[in-house]
């Protein structure tokens, strides 16, 4: 086996023991090779006859950290584990497991869903299912899907509007150390040249391309892909909101739950909204801290 797929399979095998299974590197005979694929939608394939695993080397090279140990995990799960895919997402288009993928002699159509590679907490998550295909969406999770009613008097920290606006900067409030907060964006995209938009929070990107020929709303840290959303159709309206409740960050498309993380995932504290090409009618923004 290639040097540096080492790495990857002892932390297979860690996090394995870590969660109480007895497994061991030195019981199982199996091999990693690098080679080109010809399936261009494979980047790797198990052969469960000698457990014989090849990773497709030009998608190897271009993959990062993260993409590479999900890569192998997920071979090794064939391979290893005897897993097959699995096929189902949730309504806001999240993946179930490591196991997403499509059966190339069986399905016609691809299956897709969003996976979280970035987050500490979708990893746990996606690890525990890997080795025990029982288990179900962690708790913060469910916590986190719901449109926050706001008592207690919240503290509007800032209440914007204005018409014909290309970019919103913000640089003097301090997020890191707001309790909870809610920033909320929305505007109107008719009439309107811009092709897309987005609003970041630090290094965090959330936002869409209406007019792209696959409109789906994504969230980015750096060029990373933290979600990608099914195609949408093409509302008028926008609401783009970014909610901090306990640790945990949840993003909300015209109040519809997409997708949440733990806030240590930011990094950084200004928010801006830009669009390209052209100015939206009417923006609004609202950031409250309750
Ligand atoms: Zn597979």
């Amino acid at each position: 086996m290639p040097n540096e797929f080492e790495p990857y399979v002892d932390e297979f095998f860690y996090q394995a023991q870590l969660r109480g299974h007895d497994l061991n590197k030195e019981d199982f005979d199996f091999s990693i090779t690098l080679k080109d694929i010809e399936d261009p939608s494979a980047s790797g394939l198990c052969y469960f006859d000698g457990n014989r695993i090849v990773i497709d080397e030009p998608s190897w090279i271009r993959k990062n950290e993260q993409e590479k140990e999900h890569i192998i995990f997920h071979e090794l799960g064939h391979c290893l584990l005897d897993r097959n895919h699995r096929k189902v997402k949730t309504t806001n288009n999240e993946c179930y497991s490591y196991m997403r993928g499509r059966d190339r002699d069986i399905d016609e159509d691809d299956f897709s869903c969003s996976l979280n590679l970035y987050s500490s907490k979708w990893r746990t998550y996606y690890l525990d299912e890997l080795f025990d295909t029982g288990t179900s969406f962690p708790f913060w999770y469910y916590e986190s899907r719901d449109f926050p009613k706001i008592e207690n008097q919240p503290n509007y920290i800032l209440s914007w509007q204005d018409t014909l606006v290309e970019r919103f900067e913000i640089s003097d409030i301090d997020f890191s150390n707001l309790n909870n907060f809610l920033v909320e964006v929305d505007f109107d995209i008719t009439n309107t040249e811009s092709i897309s938009f987005r609003i970041s929070l630090g290094d965090i990107q959330f936002g869409g391309c209406p007019k792209c020929t696959v409109s789906t709303v994504e969230i980015k840290k750096a060029s990373n892909i933290l979600y990608e959303s099914e195609r949408l159709g093409l509302p008028s309206n926008y609401k783009l909101s970014i909610l901090k409740r306990e640790k945990i960050v949840s993003f909300f498309f015209n109040d519809q739950f997409l997708h949440a993380v733990e806030f240590d995932l930011f990094d950084g504290n200004e928010f801006n909204f830009r669009s390209s090409r052209d100015a939206i009618n009417k923006l609004n923004v609202n950031v409250l801290e309750f």
